[in-house]
């Protein structure tokens, strides 16, 4: 399909988060179960209650939209995904496998923030307000989950140890 309008490309970057983040649903109870530190444990568990309500955002941008969501595959994704699943059954050390899978999930909040970036500003340039405050919310929750990320990589006290 030719994209003629922003309102097409809006429509298709759209999918292709919406693919990402239903890969990201299926791949996070994995990262959980592969953490070591409760704190770590934590941040995954509630990413994990977030990026429901994040895929939630989206459909009702579909709906509004009259577009379906399906129909894309996010490749990076699925990349950033299976890099994240060679970190999760690397044997090592506990600290360190908790540091590896902090670096594989920063990768994926700073894909997000670059996609919900752009389609937030889609949106505003497209007059779809509140589609524009839907995609802030979630840009948002993407941005402060990377910074707790940094804040749990800082204090992996274990790691100093070794
Ligand atoms: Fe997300
Ligand atoms: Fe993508
Ligand atoms: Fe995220």
């Amino acid at each position: 399909m030719k994209l003629e309008t922003l309102k097409d490309l809006f429509v298709e970057e759209l999918r292709d988060l919406y693919s990402a983040e239903n890969q990201i649903l299926k791949a996070l109870p994995k990262m959980h179960k592969a953490a070591h530190s409760p704190e770590l444990k934590a941040a995954f568990e509630l990413h994990l209650k977030q990026t429901e309500g994040q895929v939630a955002r989206l459909e009702q941008i579909f709906t509004k939209l009259g577009e379906k969501p399906t129909g894309k595959t996010c490749k990076a994704m699925e990349g950033l995904v299976a890099e994240g699943s060679e970190m999760i059954h690397e044997k090592a050390e506990p600290a360190v496998k908790d540091a590896g899978l902090i670096a594989a999930a920063q990768r994926v909040e700073h894909y997000e923030m670059a996609g919900y970036g752009t389609v937030r500003t889609f949106a505003k340039h497209l007059k779809m307000t509140e589609a524009e405050h839907l995609l802030q919310q979630t840009l948002q929750e993407e941005e402060a989950t990377d910074k707790k990320l940094s804040t749990l990589a800082e204090s992996n006290v274990n790691l100093q140890a070794l």
